[in-house]
């Protein structure tokens, strides 16, 4: 018996389509998160399939370990939220998902960077007002662009595949060199060569002591004037008040972001009718060269029904005792 956390609506047909093919399987779920309070609710199940942002904490999960639950299958990446000293002191054993959907995030951020090239927010501003004049909303094509991708992963390399679809010229840097990339010539020495021949510099790494606020004043001096900005990957790789001076001094030409660095509790709520609670925030949103995303590049039809799917499967090779596809360290 699978018992699965804070099921969302478009998550449903996913979990019942996996509960049909697997008969033997006992499923069921909630839409409430994991909680002290809400365990119990799995009382009888093998194993528990979680989602959430509020924390594991070792009250939650001393409270699954009473129930004699210790296998936990996330349906996400991020294990920063599990107190991990108790889940080893408990012996839980834990998987996530770590791979998706990498086009979802790669199309947005395609999808996207075209928009700012194209200055779609300001055509259907001045359309909606009524304004039909061409000028002076003139467009940039992708193909015209030298595209600077720092990141080469699942994520970068596939952004890289599309602006290439385009006819724009792609140019790369990772610390790690992917062997194809390497042998197709994509890789430049240096961020400072990244910074100084893109057009458009798009962000694909994870947020580590290294990367955090890479993106700042001094790194936004050496950009080429006219830059745009893509940030779909963590909203700490950026200062966001470098990238708001670059914006007013017109050195950057637009700035695509699905994260932000204090989005946390601002994303994925309804501020309708309600006090908007980031001045900044705001400010980026209203920009006709700012698209803001609530962190929603991810969020597709495929990727959903992959981090439902593979949850599944993993908790239920967990639950029989064999090796997961994505087993997590704890500890
Ligand atoms: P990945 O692990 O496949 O790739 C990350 C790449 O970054 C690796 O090639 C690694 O070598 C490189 N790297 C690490 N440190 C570096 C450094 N200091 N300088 C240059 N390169 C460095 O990851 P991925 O799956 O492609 O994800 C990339 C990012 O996208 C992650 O930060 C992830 O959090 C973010 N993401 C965003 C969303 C969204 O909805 N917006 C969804 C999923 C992932």
């Amino acid at each position: 018996k699978i018992f699965a956390y804070s099921i969302r609506k478009d998550e449903e047909p996913y979990l019942k389509e996996w509960a049909a093919a697997h008969p033997e399987v006992t499923v069921d779920y909630t839409a409430d998160l994991l909680t002290p309070e809400t365990a119990k609710q799995a009382a009888g199940a093998d194993g528990v399939v979680v989602y959430q942002q509020l924390d594991y904490t070792p009250e939650t999960l001393r409270a699954l370990a009473d129930e004699g639950i210790t296998k936990m299958s996330l349906r996400n990446v991020g294990v920063d939220n599990i107190d991990m000293a108790t889940a080893k002191e408990l012996g839980f054993e834990i998987t996530n998902v770590p791979v998706y959907s990498p086009n979802a995030i790669a199309e947005h951020a395609a999808i996207q960077t075209a928009r700012i090239l194209r200055q779609t927010k300001v055509l259907d501003r001045k359309i909606e007002s009524g304004d039909l004049r061409w000028a002076p909303t003139i467009g940039r094509e992708v193909r015209d662009q030298t595209i600077g991708v720092i990141g080469t992963g699942h994520i970068g390399q596939v952004y890289m595949q599309i602006m290439e679809g385009f006819g724009a010229k792609v140019i790369a840097y990772d610390v790690f060199h992917d062997p194809k990339l390497e042998e197709a010539g994509y890789y430049v020495d240096s961020l400072d060569d990244i910074y100084q021949q893109a057009d458009v510099i798009s962000l694909h790494v994870p947020a580590l002591k290294n990367t955090i606020k890479m993106i700042n004043d001094e790194s936004i001096a050496k950009m080429k004037d006219d830059a745009v900005l893509v940030n779909v990957s963590r909203g700490a790789l950026v200062d966001t008040d470098a990238v708001v001076r670059a914006l007013d001094s017109g050195k950057l030409f637009g700035f695509v972001m699905d994260t932000y660095e204090n989005e946390v509790g601002i994303f994925n709520a309804d501020w309708r009718g309600k006090e908007f609670p980031d001045a900044r925030l705001k400010d980026l949103i209203d920009r006709p060269n700012v698209l803001v995303t609530p962190h929603t590049a991810f969020y597709t039809t495929h990727a959903v029904r992959n981090m439902v799917v593979k949850a599944f499967d993993n908790n239920l090779a967990l639950v029989n005792g064999e090796t997961p596809d994505t087993p997590v360290k704890v500890g």
